[in-house]
């Protein structure tokens, strides 16, 4: 054997197996040498090991977390580690879309179901309107920015109801419940003048500032009006369960009307602002009609909402 050629001990073995027996020894030592290079070249061939994960990826396990392949001993290649990423992006941005589209969907749900009508007592004793303006001007002396949250004196009123019409059917509809309403609100009423006072001032979280209505009978039975309008407006299928109680109010000014005052950081009206006129009283409503309004139709000639249906209490 030519030690100068010989590069290794297996070399040898695999070349002596190889070589037939009646070789000349030049075309042997040739061959022994190709032997010895083809031999060498199956040493340097990657490991067994390295197609592991392909054969793994057969297995139930293959679709565990990338925690679970580390715990069992296998690392993930830079190519792989991409793909998943680039999967979960994918995967992630679609689950992002459907979101928003439900989102979207649900927005829009919940919009056309917004209260765009409701039922209300107009306030037209002008000793009202008055103080109320008084009060709205005194808060204004310390916080200008609120002048767009003020309710103008001609839309003053005390909602009853609120309730979303969809169309002109379910506004006549609306009319409708109103008109049926009457023989149970006569009943109601029956010998008795319903006069509202209103006195003091409170607020609802300090966004909605309101002239209160003072204790007494009239409050009942105005508790019990609300109550006839709103199980005739159910008995035509136009109330979607506003399951807030009927807190009798009159809205002097309210931060919903003037949205930017939030971003100004105006978000709470001041106790303080109003507090002179806590006990205060306002003077006396009497209840004389009911009206079915319009929140976002073109308010009319007077000042007052869009009124679609009127209904006139008659006392006996
Ligand atoms: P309105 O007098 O109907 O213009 O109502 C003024 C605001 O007061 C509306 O934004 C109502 O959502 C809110 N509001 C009415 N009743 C209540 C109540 N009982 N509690 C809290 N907020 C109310």
């Amino acid at each position: 054997m030519d030690r100068g050629d010989d590069d290794g001990g297996g070399g040898d073995e695999v070349a002596a197996t190889a070589a037939p027996p009646t070789d000349v020894p030049a075309e042997r030592t040739a061959r022994m040498r190709r032997e010895r290079r083809k031999a060498q070249k199956k040493k340097k061939a990657p490991p067994a090991v390295d197609h592991q994960p392909n054969v793994m990826s057969e297995l139930p396990f293959a679709l565990a977390s990338s925690a679970a392949w580390e715990q069992l001993g296998f690392t993930r290649t830079e190519s792989t580690q991409k793909k998943r990423k680039r999967k979960r992006g994918d995967s992630g941005g679609r689950v992002d879309s459907e979101e928003e589209e439900e989102k979207k969907k649900k927005k829009k749900q919940k919009e056309s179901q917004r209260p765009n009508y409701f039922v209300s007592i107009p306030i037209t004793n002008a000793q009202i309107s008055a103080a109320v303006v008084e009060v709205q001007e005194a808060v204004l002396q310390q916080e200008p920015r609120l002048v767009k949250a003020m309710i103008p004196a001609p839309t003053l009123h005390i909602t009853l109801l609120v309730t979303h019409l969809a169309n002109q059917e379910q506004v006549g509809l609306a009319a409708t419940a109103l008109d049926k309403a009457m023989p149970s609100l006569a009943e109601l009423l029956v010998g008795r003048d319903l006069v509202l006072p209103f006195s003091g001032v409170g607020h609802f979280r300090k966004e909605v500032v309101f002239v209160g209505l003072a204790p007494g009978q009239h409050r009942d039975t105005l508790e019990k009006l609300a109550e006839v309008l709103r199980r005739c407006f159910e008995e035509q299928g136009l109330l979607q369960g506003d399951s807030r109680g009927f807190e009798p109010h009159l809205t002097i000014m309210k931060l919903s009307k003037a949205p930017k005052l939030r971003s100004q950081g105006l978000k709470r009206v001041n106790p303080d602002f109003y507090s002179s006129y806590t006990d205060r009283f306002f003077g006396d409503q009497r209840v004389e009609r009911v009206d079915l309004c319009s929140m976002l139709k073109k308010k009319q000639q007077d000042g007052y909402y869009h009124t679609e249906s009127s209904l006139q209490l008659v006392y006996m």
